[in-house]
């Protein structure tokens, strides 16, 4: 199933759930714009390359939109529409004054030096500048860029239309960004993990957790449950995955990985087992942080936890999703599990444009107020409804986006 074709199987499960009319349908599905650009730059060999960049602004009926630029070589037109409907969703299940968006450039970060890196931003900004900025479209880093690659978007930016750090989020703390954003997403998984347990009567000494990925999402997910008493036996990486039934030195993990470019490889404080076996552990809460898609009709069967939190972006797809529902297992969805990042860009926009800056407790304050809001809505529809929480986080999201398209009125 196309990566577009999985986020509308979830739309239209929602939409039929609360008699969404074809009309309204159609009109939230097709996203507002979507362009193709060039972006040529010349090597440091003096060689001349071309890539093709995309954005995708799905809707605006809630605000300026929001989504990720992500630098990968097999971005397409495709994945970046599905990406930039889910934040709609996302930012609607949340509450934000958001829209969804996103973009991408199809290209491999890792075979560029920093200085071609660079030019690729700048080439993309200035062939999308006119279409993007604060009150617009807002973006930030995703998968193969980072804080330097919204510096340099930001400074482009502001050669066109002047000093405007809010034109995008997760820029380096020391130039408009915000202390906390980057471990916003690991944070939001881990205080959804605490807020499901305690709704489910359990106690996080009782519940054995494995971590798939042990990057941005995964490392910080990690801390915030050990630190919240959680039993961690199991977390993996590219390198492999680490398994310690007795519950692993999560510090000592956190130090090697600093210490090793950000890799587990290596590590002997545990067994080392192959990384897809991560998945079928016998733990009570699985959160698959790495990638989309690593759980299908073929390994669900095998999948024995029973809570399953999405740090990654759609990592159980649709017919595996479904196997897992009438199996019982309580999975909450990546619209809402891996909001954090988007909410704390959020805070970052605000201070931008207020020219004033938090600090890290309010920060996190902040954080922790929003999700948990935004968590006990979602439950309540689900239990008024009595459908799954994915159903009920699409259902809340689409009510929103929809009465919002209404209100303002379609003339
Ligand atoms: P990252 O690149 O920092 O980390 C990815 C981790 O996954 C690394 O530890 C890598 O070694 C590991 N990994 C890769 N392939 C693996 C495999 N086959 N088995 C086990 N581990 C593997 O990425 P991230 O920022 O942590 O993002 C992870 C996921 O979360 C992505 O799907 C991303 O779209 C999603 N997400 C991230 C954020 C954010 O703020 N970073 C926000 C929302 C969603």
């Amino acid at each position: 199933m196309r990566a577009f074709d999985a986020t509308t199987h979830y739309f239209n499960r929602a939409a039929d759930l609360i008699d969404l009319s074809d009309n309204m349908r159609r009109l939230l599905l097709t996203p507002n714009r979507e362009v193709q650009v060039q972006v040529a730059i010349k090597r440091d060999n003096g060689e001349l390359t071309t890539y093709l960049g995309y954005r995708v602004q799905h809707d605006n009926a809630r605000g300026p939109m929001k989504g990720g630029l992500r630098y990968h070589p097999q971005v397409d037109i495709d994945e970046v529409r599905s990406l930039a409907a889910l934040m709609t969703w996302k930012t609607a299940v949340m509450n934000l004054p958001y829209g969804g968006a996103k973009g991408g450039v199809a290209v491999d970060p890792r075979q560029l030096s920093a200085n071609e890196l660079e030019l690729v931003t700048r080439r993309f900004v200035d062939a999308i500048h006119d279409l993007v900025g604060p009150d617009v479209d807002i973006p930030a880093p995703d998968m193969g860029t980072n804080a330097i690659v919204m510096a340099w978007f930001a400074n482009q930016y502001s050669k066109y239309h002047g000093f405007s750090p809010a034109v995008v989020t997760g820029k380096p703390v020391e130039l408009h960004g915000l202390p906390g954003r980057e471990e916003a997403t690991g944070r939001g998984v881990g205080v959804f993990a605490y807020k499901l347990v305690g709704r489910l009567g359990r106690k996080p000494a009782d519940t054995r957790v494995a971590i798939q990925g042990f990057g941005n999402v995964g490392s910080h997910a990690a801390k915030f449950l050990h630190e919240a008493d959680f039993r961690l036996v199991a977390i993996s990486d590219l390198s492999g995955a680490y398994y310690r039934p007795e519950g692993l030195d999560v510090p000592a993990m956190l130090h090697y990985a600093l210490g090793n470019k950000g890799s587990l490889e290596g590590y002997c404080g545990a067994e080392k087992v192959a990384a897809e076996k991560l998945l079928e552990l016998d733990v009570e809460l699985l959160i698959p942080a790495a990638l989309g898609g690593v759980i299908t009709a073929a390994n669900a069967p095998r999948v024995k936890a029973p809570l399953i939190i999405e740090g990654a972006n759609g990592p159980i797809d649709s017919d595996a999703d479904e196997l897992l529902e009438t199996r019982g297992t309580i999975i909450l969805p990546d619209i809402l599990a891996n909001a954090g990042g988007v909410t704390a860009s959020y805070f970052e926009w605000v201070q931008n444009r207020q020219h004033y800056s938090w600090g890290i407790n309010r920060v996190r304050q902040e954080l922790d107020h929003l999700l948990s809001e935004a968590f006990e809505k979602v439950w309540e529809v689900k239990q008024e409804r009595k459908v799954s929480l994915r159903t009920a986080a699409y259902i809340l999201g689409i009510s929103r986006v929809g009465r919002a398209t209404v209100l303002g009125g379609i003339a």
